[in-house]
């Protein structure tokens, strides 16, 4: 790295969650050293016993606030940093205990899930359950720089099709696929899986046609739990574009 360049200050910070976006940040750790060139890591739990507060110039933010505990970290988070990234479904679109918010009110027990966005305002989103470190430490460096981070938004299909893959659907096998942004090379496809949506919907995504294409060999009931594993956020068009 040029001397001349500062290093910026980074804070990792994780709520409700499996924590799995933080450890795969540092699944590949000489890739993850990069990050390291360009900034300081002020305060990351997971992975260092010292930690500071802010002011903040780039925080990553994992999981769903749940507590009021959670709630006033996020606020403190926000007005303590320039650029605020939610990664992962479950910061992104309330993840796997979002399922939660499909049960009767009487069996909750407690609020909705939330995602981050609900309680403050987000910069950029990274998705994946859990993010690719590959992809989350290019952003890093594209922050660093000033640069946007842009989301790919072609659909899983087109990396399944690239990979060469037999298509799951055309077996009468659920896969949502073709509304769901692409970015992670069809990984799951690639190793027998059908894509269960983790990195949310493209911005064109066809949900109706979706919904028909699979009614033909499914019933509405399968089709509704399956866009909802990670958040109902994504369950239609007219959600998503209510939420940004
Ligand atoms: S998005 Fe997935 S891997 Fe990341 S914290 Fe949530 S459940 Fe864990
Ligand atoms: S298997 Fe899934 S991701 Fe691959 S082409 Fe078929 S619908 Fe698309
Ligand atoms: S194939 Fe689908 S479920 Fe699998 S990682 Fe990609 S977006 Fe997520």
């Amino acid at each position: 790295m040029n001397q001349q360049l500062a290093k910026k200050r980074l804070g990792i910070f994780s709520l409700t969650c499996c924590e799995g976006c933080q450890f795969a940040l540092l699944k590949d750790y000489i890739s993850f050293q990069k990050v390291l060139e360009y900034y300081d890591i002020i305060n990351f739990r997971l992975a260092q016993e010292t930690n500071l507060p802010g002011p903040f110039d780039v925080v990553l933010i994992e999981g769903t606030p749940e507590s009021d505990r959670e709630i006033k970290l996020l606020k403190e988070i926000r007005k303590e940093s320039a650029v605020v990234v939610a990664i992962g479904s479950c910061a992104i679109l309330g993840g796997i205990q979002s399922e939660r918010n499909r049960l009767p009110q009487k069996y909750i027990g407690s609020e909705k899930v939330k995602t981050i966005k609900n309680v403050i305002k987000v910069d950029y989103e990274i998705p994946g359950c859990p993010i690719d470190n590959t992809e989350t430490i290019g952003y890093l460096l594209n922050l660093y720089f000033g640069k946007n981070i842009e989301l790919p938004d072609y659909s899983v299909c087109f990396e399944c099709r690239q990979n060469e893959n037999n298509c799951l659907i055309k077996t009468k096998k659920l896969c949502l696929g073709p509304i769901t942004r692409g970015g992670c090379n069809s990984v799951c496809i690639n190793g027998g899986e059908a894509c269960l949506g983790c990195r949310g919907a493209t911005n064109q995504a066809n949900f109706d046609k979706l919904r028909e294409t699979l009614k033909s060999f499914t019933d509405s009931e399968e089709i509704e739990n399956i866009l909802t594993i990670y958040g109902e956020y994504e369950k239609d068009s007219k959600d998503r574009h209510d939420r940004k």
